[in-house]
């Protein structure tokens, strides 16, 4: 008889609703759920919320080449206490994930790793945005999602050549950074008031429109899905409003930085505030919420993005953008927008669980919390305070925005095929 672990007292929440229940798992399995289940082995959930594995659709684990900021192992490590059972790889490695063999390596050190590690893989050749990376090899391989993430597919004839080379490629998605390159140009923030008062050159807001604008009619053009990574603007997200009543194939995620800070925090130079798309204004982070809250925005992906020390102690404008998130997010979801009412529990676990699932096409992960369903699950306790230290944290790098921030909710548990990958808020490996 293989072992059992009981989760005992908690509130189970998933997409079939919400009812107080012991979780019992056999192997790798949910067996039953119910009252006074007994296993040989037990984690308490009292207080706590017990969900389907948290799923990011947007981590940058920086193996191969940037292993100094965060590995696949770190940033593995990083999900797992966020409570993340799975998430999906950023291409913009080096060398990047256009490749078989690339992308072979990353999947092989994943199955290693503390969560469940799938790649993204290059929409074009070195991401360089002109000839398109072998995405069927790829495909064979397990990968889903496309995307040159870091870089937009500026071209609107190869966005329509990867849309029609996804068609035929079944539950494969075009995920795009939606920048045009040639409005961003060198910006480092949000262009508008702030930009101007500090002297930092901005990119704007309509950047990231333009291109959701022109993606949305090349979604109705092909059919194919769409998927728009890090929705930041009121523009961009009314946009995918009205591709979605008009009924095409597009989804999108949405950061928690854009819910939770503006371009205000620019004015302290500080170059941990900076990331792309940039901070923007209090109408856009209003929007966000809007979004997640009627589901315009289907998911909450951190787009965790690690650097080294050094390189967020340059001077603003030569620092590389990007912020931790990994291990702040489900708290930043309680309290920006289940706490103040934007949207139910509930809700909020659908962005940061089973859509993102869906969209990925995981379906071992995202619930519901049943028997036969993969034991992929988190446990917290939507009441615990804490303050955010970066030297605390299970990644390798430190850029977290919300050092010294105190957020409310915190993982106790993570379990990972059935095993309880983070305990008591510890990772196990
Ligand atoms: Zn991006």
């Amino acid at each position: 008889m293989p072992e059992t672990l009981v989760i005992r007292g908690g509130r189970v929440v998933d997409q079939t609703g919400t009812r107080d229940a012991d979780v019992l798992v056999e192997s790798d399995r949910i067996v039953e759920v119910g009252a006074n289940l007994t296993g040989d082995r037990e984690l308490d959930a009292g207080g706590c919320v017990v969900a389907p594995g948290l799923v990011d659709l947007h981590v940058h684990l920086r193996e191969p080449g940037m292993e100094e900021a965060e590995t696949i192992e770190t940033g593995a490590r990083a999900a797992a206490r966020g409570g993340f059972t799975a998430l999906v790889a950023m291409p913009n490695t080096t060398p990047p994930q256009d490749d078989p063999a690339v992308v072979a390596a990353v999947l092989a050190a994943g199955a290693r790793s503390c969560c469940d590690v799938r790649v993204a893989g290059a929409i074009t050749r070195g991401r360089a945005g002109t000839d398109l990376a072998p995405m069927g090899e790829l495909h064979a391989l397990g990968v889903r999602i496309f995307t040159d993430d870091g870089a937009c597919v500026d071209s609107a004839g190869v966005m329509r050549a990867a849309l029609d080379y996804a068609a035929s490629l079944p539950g494969a998605v075009i995920a795009q950074h939606a920048e045009d390159t040639t409005l961003a140009g060198a910006g480092h923030m949000h262009e508008g008031d702030w930009s101007s008062r500090l002297g930092i050159p901005g990119r704007p807001g309509a950047a990231e429109d333009t291109i959701v604008a022109r993606d949305c009619i090349l979604a109705a053009l092909t059919g194919s899905r769409v998927h728009f990574l890090h929705l930041s603007t009121a523009g961009a997200i009314e946009l995918v409003r009205a591709a979605k009543a008009r009924g095409l194939p597009v989804t999108a995620e949405a950061a928690p930085h854009h819910f939770t800070l503006t371009d205000a925090a620019c004015a302290s130079f500080d170059p941990v505030f900076k990331v792309n798309p940039p901070l923007r204004t209090d109408a856009d982070v209003a929007a966000v919420k809007a979004g997640l809250a009627d589901g315009t925005i289907d998911a909450i992906a951190t787009d965790h993005a690690p650097h080294p020390t050094e390189a967020k102690e340059r001077p603003f404008e030569e620092a590389p953008p990007g912020m931790l998130g990994l291990e702040t997010a489900l708290a930043l979801a309680l309290g920006e927008l289940v706490a103040p009412g934007v949207m139910s529990l509930r809700d909020a676990l659908a962005r940061l669980s089973w859509a993102p699932a869906a969209i990925a096409g995981l379906a071992d992960h995202g619930g519901p919390v049943a028997p036969g369903s993969a034991a992929n699950l988190c446990v917290f306790d939507p009441t615990q305070r804490w303050v955010v230290d970066a030297d605390q944290l299970a990644s390798r790098a430190r850029n977290t925005p919300y050092a010294g921030r105190e957020l409310c909710g915190r993982i106790r548990h993570t379990i990972l095929r059935g095993c309880a990958v983070v305990v008591d808020g510890e990772a196990r490996a």
